[in-house]
């Protein structure tokens, strides 16, 4: 049954926007997108209208860990980022049961839903690494974080990973957790077994000082769980130098966080053309400084955007980014530039663009209806800064 979709303003943001935009839709798939004038309605049997409505993709979560959802407001904002992973570590004992961890991210991920969003990246350890059921959730991409410093162990730490995911769920991906807790072999090696990777990088100055001196709270944290490796060589370098370094920044890598960097990694994450996913809140929450988004945008860089967790942020709600990143930049990166973070370049660093992302023609139709829409009002901007009244998700 084909439904045409009718709204004040239709962002596809692929396109320009679209006044008095409609969308033609039949089995959850775009046909066409246009002014609703050109349409023929002969055959059109439903039409849906949002008077004082703006349309747009559904979000797309880039990083987040539906895994963590039980420990919302365990670990309180503001300490330093060692501070914190000494705690995550403490949290390790007292995981819930398999049941109760899922019922907790179920709940979270029919909020996100609720809020926006269609697809998510969700990182496991092990414990979700099966399909969520859930009443109406999101998409997930599956990755299976693995660690472990010790560079004698990166093999058999692969194949268990491997083994794992053969077991459970063949389309999850295999990803490398961050420089100060994986092995240089480990992150190589998970890199040539399943190229699309993200990694934590470069998201605390414990990380810095680690890298280019190799001491620090990381040293600590590493020598007291026993997994300090005598062989590591001091990298005495960035954390995005230190991967172009290792060979595995490339187009299918998405850079998670990437606070501390210079203009020199900047280049290098260009000229690379891996993507980074910036999560603001997650770095408000934990103190750690701001990711250069600014700078980034302006190279050239894909920049799409994520929650992390509810380990490190109080909600996994993409509009709460988007405002907070477009606040905290000072408006310098516009409105639309910040939509499409959370949207369209979402889809493209996932390698999804094909089916998300944008109001295309063949694309699965699915997108995001804010009402309250004042017609003088910055489409873009009246989405980003939240000042929309409800939202309705499809
Ligand atoms: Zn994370």
């Amino acid at each position: 049954m084909k439904k045409l979709y009718k709204a004040s303003l239709l962002l596809p943001l692929n396109a320009p926007a679209i006044k008095n935009g409609a969308m033609l839709v039949e089995n959850n798939t775009i046909l066409e997108v246009g002014e609703y004038h050109t349409f023929n309605k002969k055959n059109i049997r439903h039409i849906i209208e949002f008077p004082h409505s703006v349309i747009t993709p559904s979000f797309i979560n880039a990083h987040t860990h539906l895994e963590l959802s039980w420990m919302k407001g365990k670990i309180p904002a503001g300490k330093s980022f060692a501070g914190w992973v000494e705690k995550m570590i403490q949290y390790q004992n007292k995981t819930p049961a398999d049941n109760e961890v899922r019922q907790y991210a179920v709940e979270q991920m029919e909020l996100m839903r609720s809020a926006g969003v269609i697809l998510a990246a969700d990182i496991t350890n092990g414990q979700l690494i099966k399909k969520l059921e859930a009443k109406r959730g999101v998409k997930r991409i599956v990755q299976l974080e693995k660690l472990g410093f010790n560079s004698e162990k990166a093999e058999s730490i692969l194949e268990a990973a491997i083994q794992q995911k053969e077991k459970c769920n063949h389309e999850a991906l295999v990803v490398p957790h961050a420089p100060y807790s994986t092995s240089p072999q480990l992150i190589q090696k998970i890199k040539n077994y399943n190229s699309k990777i993200s990694i934590h990088i470069a998201e605390s100055k414990d990380e810095k000082e680690f890298m280019s001196a190799g001491g620090g709270k990381f040293r600590d944290i590493l020598e007291s769980v026993g997994s300090w490796d005598e062989k590591w060589t001091v990298p005495r370098m960035g954390s995005i130098e230190y991967l172009h370094h290792l060979g595995v920044l490339d187009s299918d890598t998405i850079l998670v966080h990437a606070v501390h960097i210079n203009p020199t990694e900047i280049d290098f994450i260009k000229s690379a053309n891996s993507s980074v996913c910036l999560c603001p809140l997650s770095n408000h929450y934990l103190n750690v400084g701001t990711a250069p988004a600014y700078e980034l945008w302006k190279a050239g860089v894909l920049l799409c955007m994520g929650t992390d967790s509810l380990a490190s942020n109080a909600k996994l709600d993409m509009n709460e980014e988007m405002k907070y990143l477009y606040l905290e930049n000072e408006k310098r990166i516009p409105a639309d530039e910040i939509l499409k973070m959370a949207t369209l370049n979402g889809a493209k660093a996932l390698g999804c663009e094909s089916s998300f992302g944008s109001l295309t023609a063949g694309k699965q139709a699915s997108f995001n209806v804010f009402g309250g829409y004042g017609l003088t009002d910055d489409p873009a901007e009246f989405v980003v800064r939240k000042k929309w009244s409800k939202i309705d998700c499809y």
